[in-house]
């Protein structure tokens, strides 16, 4: 869910940019520009609560750092001369707090009078509570109900902080008080489009889903391979709502294999470390995305020990991979036919009648929120004929038409969907990362100056941030390694190299700067 509201918020700029004529903007003040001129009716205008603060940090701080740390800040109470603000993530609110508390104070006390502190805490997913201090400044691109209507969804208001690119927290599954990976509200069976490619897997995944109703499908494991893009997190999703509408009480775990994996090693660090074991114990549907990614000596066996008491004690255990088992080089012998012993069943290409019967029930959903919203059948067979490769890009399509669909109200035409079908082939992203941003955004995180990042000093404090630098640049540009070199201050690429191996070493034991960095990913845009 995450991605693709990301994406709805990314693709109308490029979108308008194009239209319009203009080189695609890719910086983050660029589509703030474009907002505020373009789409006056969605920006927080209005005499609403909070106008003056956010005019005063603007005027302070510039547009740049107003933009990226303060657009997704909403304000919640005053109370006690305290004022409450709240923001979707943990890392803004740490920013926030060791960068800008005092700064924030003072533009508070500019309109709430008699402030001695400001509060930022996190906003809860779930949280129904009204905001008595500000007018809604979110934008709606999503239909709420849908998630609020579905069993074990939390109930968000199904807002978005369209301008920071920063969302709130997905719904997961919790089992006692142990939490699952992110669930896509919209990845139910409902909305999952059957034909010949993938019917069979499709049946066993609903049969897999009654079982919590005490029927036994009779197959365990069930392991689902296929292609990216194919439909695998889709039915998996797909079996952890509908198990719950079933049961709500069920206990339903669904993990990616990296979930796993942190998980196990967090606990690993802690003080019971058997307590993990114990947590699977009382789950009764296991479901395992991306198995193909469960690395690391200890966690396989941990992982094999897992599955093993759960199928012994006649639990469900689902299982999807990029692979069949067969093919998955990490598993041992004896993990690899244990899961071949129940059912394993591939999801196949997804033919031109299922592409555009899936891009039909995309459709479906855009008009459910915005029913003015339309794609004609020529528009919609020339997205099914380009497309082929797989769902992620119909996906990616629908909703960049609709984002243009938004905010340009013109009628998608047989050009319009055109360019949208060579973007997505080409791999053109909605808006590309530099080298720049990243610089700044390590820069302002690590409190370091950009000039020390380029410079020869060897301080940890500005080589370790440096080479986080490196790393994220590898990872999220296209640049070559002597490029990133260069633009690191004329560093050789067996520096840059170094970097990025030394913090993907990192990574695998650092769930501290794992998280760091996911945060950042996220903040940049991806
Ligand atoms: P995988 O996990 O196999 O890489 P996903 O489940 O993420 O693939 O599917 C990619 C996209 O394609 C998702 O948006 C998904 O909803 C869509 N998709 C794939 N197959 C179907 C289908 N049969 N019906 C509806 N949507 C589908
Ligand atoms: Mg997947």
């Amino acid at each position: 869910m995450e991605a693709v509201r990301k994406d709805e918020a990314l693709a109308v700029g490029h979108l308008i940019a194009k239209q319009r004529g203009k080189p695609v903007t890719t910086r983050r003040s660029g589509y703030s520009d474009l907002k505020a001129t373009e789409t006056p009716a969605l920006a927080p205008v209005g005499k609403n609560k909070g106008a003056k603060v956010r005019t005063l940090l603007r005027a302070k701080l510039g547009e740049d750092i107003y933009g990226s740390w303060f657009n997704a800040m909403e304000f919640e109470t005053f109370d006690n001369g305290i004022v409450k603000v709240s923001v979707p993530v943990k890392f803004l609110r740490n920013w926030i707090k060791s960068h800008y508390e005092k700064v924030l104070l003072e533009c508070c006390q500019a309109e709430f009078k008699g402030a001695t502190k400001v509060d930022v805490v996190m906003r809860q997913v779930g949280s129904t509570t009204k905001r008595p201090i500000s007018e809604k400044t979110d934008v709606r691109v999503m239909n709420p109900n849908r998630m609020d209507s579905l069993p074990g969804a939390q109930t968000g208001n199904g807002t978005v902080a369209l301008e920071a690119g920063i969302f709130q927290r997905p719904p997961r599954t919790e089992v006692g008080g142990f939490e699952g990976s992110p669930l896509d509200p919209r990845y139910t069976f409902a909305n999952f489009v059957v034909g010949l490619s993938n019917q069979f897997a499709h049946a066993a995944a609903n049969k897999v889903a009654a079982s919590v109703t005490g029927e036994n499908p009779n197959f365990n494991p069930l392991f689902i391979h296929a292609a990216v893009g194919h439909g695998k997190t889709h039915l998996l999703h797909a079996i952890a709502w509908e198990a719950k509408r079933y049961n709500p009480s069920a206990k339903v775990l669904y993990l990616t294999a990296e979930g796993f994996r942190y998980r196990f090693v967090e606990a690993m660090r802690g003080t019971e470390p058997l307590a993990f074991r114990n947590k699977f114990r009382q789950v009764d549907i296991l479901l395992i995305d991306d198995l193909e990614f469960m690395h690391g000596d200890k966690t396989e066996q941990e992982f094999e020990h897992i599955i093993n008491t759960l199928l012994d004690g006649g639990r469900q255990v689902v299982v999807a991979s990029a692979r069949p088992p067969a093919l998955i080089d990490r598993l041992n012998e004896r993990m690899r036919s244990r899961l071949q012993r129940g059912l394993v069943t591939e999801l196949g290409p997804l033919d031109e009648e299922l592409r555009l019967k899936i891009l039909q029930t995309r459709l479906a959903e855009k008009r459910d929120v915005d029913s003015s919203f339309n794609l004609s059948r020529e528009v919609l067979e020339l997205l099914a004929a380009g497309l082929t490769e797989n769902g992620r890009e119909l996906e990616g399509a629908v909703t960049r038409l609709f984002a243009n669909w938004q905010y340009m109200r013109v009628p998608i035409t047989l050009d319009i969907a055109e360019t949208v079908v060579r973007d997505l082939l080409q791999g053109i992203e909605p808006r590309r990362i530099k080298i720049e941003d990243i610089l700044r955004m390590v820069s302002r995180h690590y409190g370091v100056s950009k000039s020390d990042l380029l410079s020869q000093r060897r301080h940890r404090s500005i080589v370790h941030p440096r080479q986080i630098g490196m790393y994220l640049a590898k990872q999220m540009t296209t640049r070559s390694l002597p490029e990133i070199g260069r633009r690191f201050g004329n560093r050789d690429h067996t520096t840059v190299l170094h970097a990025v191996r030394k913090i993907t070493k990192e990574l695998d034991d650092n769930m501290r700067l794992k998280e760091e960095i996911e945060e950042l990913k996220k903040t940049l845009g991806h």
